[in-house]
């Protein structure tokens, strides 16, 4: 990709699935990373053996308390000198009927996949309208915010709630020269969808919904996020970017 070399990158959960390969392919490109995750054993991990690729680091934070956020975002913003581009990766997700769903489980997953969201893009966005140089943020989106699925109203509302910051702030930041975008990837295979569906349930969801016949890797999400930051993505703006195999093509 072009124009991701020495441009810093923050990546939000980049301990596991997709934010670990996210920040194993900015690196392949040459960017320097700051990541963040909750768990600090497995982060100091993930950095540990990522090292040997380029200039990484990891600390631990949780998007779902704004005064972490604030102190991720500075020193990302300091370490990297400047945050370029911004992958506003993190996110949970559980099953849980409609019927059944208490206002604790819907507040939790929308403090973390939207606000949390939200909290890291506005902080990013003001560091990066004031340093004036631009950049790119791509905010994690899914097939579950433009399509429903059954048992995850929390999550379908999340994602939903993300698309729409993304055009909305897209239609605000562009003048500062910052592209804003959303991936809504389908079914990729991370520790999130194993620690929800067994074998059986991935293999009728394959045969059922994904015309190319399998899951997708987390690497084929980290390459959109690298697209989607680079210069080869310079008129891409406020769009949602859908990564499934062929899962909303019918
Ligand atoms: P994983 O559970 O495999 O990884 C999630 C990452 O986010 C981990 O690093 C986790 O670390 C971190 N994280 C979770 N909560 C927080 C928090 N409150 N603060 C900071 N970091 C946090 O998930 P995936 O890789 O599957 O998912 C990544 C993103 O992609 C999510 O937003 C998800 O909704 C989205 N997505 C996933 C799809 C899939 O099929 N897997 C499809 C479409 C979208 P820790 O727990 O230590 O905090």
């Amino acid at each position: 990709m072009r124009g991701l070399r020495e441009k810093g990158v923050l990546v939000t959960g980049g301990s596991r699935g997709i934010g670990r390969a996210t920040v194993e392919r900015f690196l392949e490109e040459g960017s320097r990373v700051f990541t963040c995750s909750r768990n600090a054993v497995e982060l100091e991990g993930v950095v540990r053996e990522l090292a040997h690729l380029g200039w990484v680091r990891g600390v631990p934070c949780d998007v779902a308390k704004p005064e972490e956020v604030e102190r991720l975002v500075r020193e990302a913003d300091e370490a990297l000198g400047g945050i370029d581009v911004l992958i506003n990766n993190a996110g949970i997700a559980w099953e849980q009927d409609f019927l059944d769903m208490t206002l604790e489980e819907w507040d939790r997953l929308l403090e973390v996949n939207l606000r949390g969201a939200f909290v890291v893009a506005q902080a990013v966005a003001r560091r990066m309208v004031a340093r004036g140089r631009g950049g790119a943020i791509i905010n994690m989106s899914s097939t579950n915010g433009l399509a429903g699925e059954v048992r995850y109203a929390h999550y379908n509302a999340s994602k939903g709630g993300v698309l729409l910051l993304t055009r909305t702030m897209a239609l605000e930041l562009g003048k500062h020269g910052i592209r804003v975008n959303a991936l809504c990837p389908g079914y990729i295979e991370t520790p999130m969808s194993e620690a929800i569906d067994d074998a059986d349930f991935v293999a009728a969801y394959v045969r059922d919904k994904i015309p190319l016949g399998r899951v997708g890797r987390p690497e084929e999400v980290a390459a959109a996020y690298a697209f989607l930051a680079s210069d080869d993505a310079s008129f891409i703006h406020g769009e949602g970017l859908v990564i499934d195999g062929g899962q909303l093509a019918q």
